[in-house]
């Protein structure tokens, strides 16, 4: 998304961009994103729910969104509806395929399977490459000793290849750099792919009893349930069990009922057990994407004619989860105007 959106936005102020695409397809994690662009609704829930987050940028993407949306509308990336579901947030939901095509047709030249891998020549450069959930060995310094176990909910290329090359030029790291941003999956045997990484997402620990292999239990503390993924990323295997009684499986989450998701994972081929007057899920942590990563300022500058967006630049969602793909663009809009002044 970052990435996109810094290119279109470059390309629309008169310069001339070339995108580096490490994948065979642009658009990255946003191709596979359910395409909620979103905000909290008043920023004082903002500072509460991402408490260790830098304001400065995260004011800047509370501010900037309204207009950032009005600027992708006017590409004529696809709407689905005029809200979120969630009345703590409000936003605009795309539909992933037309949005990334919306964007890719106004980015330049997009070079695919072409990884940025050195940084030379004078040009500005705008780091986008997604975060680090791709390379076991970063997640395994950052984030857990666990990192073998954690399931890719994400696309595969993005490696921590922007965070190397920023380092590379002097640039700092952000606060929260063992934070990262999931959901529980069916654990395996289950069977989760790219396309059913929306659909297998188990989101009702609010609803269930959540142990670890060892039997201890912890209790989910946030409406996104991302601390609970944090915990469980952090267990023996990455693994959480889910119990859930039966009189609660008719609750709704947004637009599903528990039993609906638990039915997913059994169909999807997870161990799900009869047990104790309800049944419980075997769940992994999947990683959607890092939250620490390059320190940024509000002008999205890293170092010297190096600039950073998207799940690269870190500190934005720290001690929580906002929008991803709101933070991506604003910062991506931000940095290409950043880079041609
Ligand atoms: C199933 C799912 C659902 C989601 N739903 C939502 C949602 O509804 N709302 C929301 O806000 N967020 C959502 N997200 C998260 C959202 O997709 C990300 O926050 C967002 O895509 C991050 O943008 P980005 O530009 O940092 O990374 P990406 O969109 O992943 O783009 C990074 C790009 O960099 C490329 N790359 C990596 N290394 C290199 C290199 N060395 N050289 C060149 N290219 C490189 C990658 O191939 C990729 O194309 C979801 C994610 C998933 C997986």
């Amino acid at each position: 998304m970052g990435g996109l959106a810094a290119a279109a936005r470059a390309t629309e102020l008169g310069a001339s961009v070339v995108v580096h695409e490490k994948g065979d397809r642009p658009g990255g994690s946003m191709l596979l994103s359910s395409g909620v662009v979103w905000r909290y609704r008043e920023w004082e829930r903002f500072r509460e729910e991402c408490p260790g987050g830098d304001p400065s940028l995260q004011r800047l993407v509370w501010e900037l969104l309204g207009d950032a949306l009005a600027w992708l509308e006017s590409l004529g990336a696809p709407v689905v509806a005029r809200e979120t579901g969630n009345p703590a947030t409000e936003g605009v939901r795309f539909d992933p395929r037309g949005l990334t095509e919306s964007l890719a047709r106004r980015a330049g030249e997009i070079r695919l399977r072409e990884p940025l891998v050195e940084l030379s020549g004078n040009a500005p450069v705008v780091l986008a490459t997604g975060g680090f959930q791709g390379d076991r060995a970063l997640l395994r310094r950052f984030v857990t000793p666990e990192a073998d176990s954690l399931l890719l909910r994400a696309n595969p290329w993005s490696t921590g290849d922007g965070l190397r090359l920023a380092l590379e030029r002097g640039a700092g790291l952000s606060d929260g750099m063992d934070e990262i941003y999931g959901r529980a999956m069916p654990a395996p045997p289950a069977r989760v792919t790219p396309e059913t990484f929306a659909s297998l997402a188990q989101v009702y620990a609010r609803h269930a009893t959540v142990r670890n292999a060892r039997g201890d239990v912890y209790e989910a503390r946030t409406w996104s349930e991302v601390d609970v993924v944090r915990w469980a990323a952090s267990q023996p295997g990455a693994r959480a069990w889910y119990h859930v009684r039966n009189e609660a499986l008719g609750e709704r989450v947004r637009d599903r009922t528990v039993g609906e998701m638990v039915e997913a994972a059994r169909s999807a081929g997870a161990r799900v057990a009869e047990r104790d007057g309800g049944v419980e899920v075997e769940v992994v942590a999947g990683i959607t994407q890092t939250l620490g990563g390059i320190r940024v300022d509000e002008r999205a500058r890293a170092a010297e004619g190096l600039f950073a967006c998207g799940a690269d630049a870190g500190g934005i969602s720290t001690g929580g989860w906002s929008s991803g793909l709101a933070a991506a663009l604003v910062l991506g809009l931000t940095a290409a105007e950043e880079a041609l002044r």
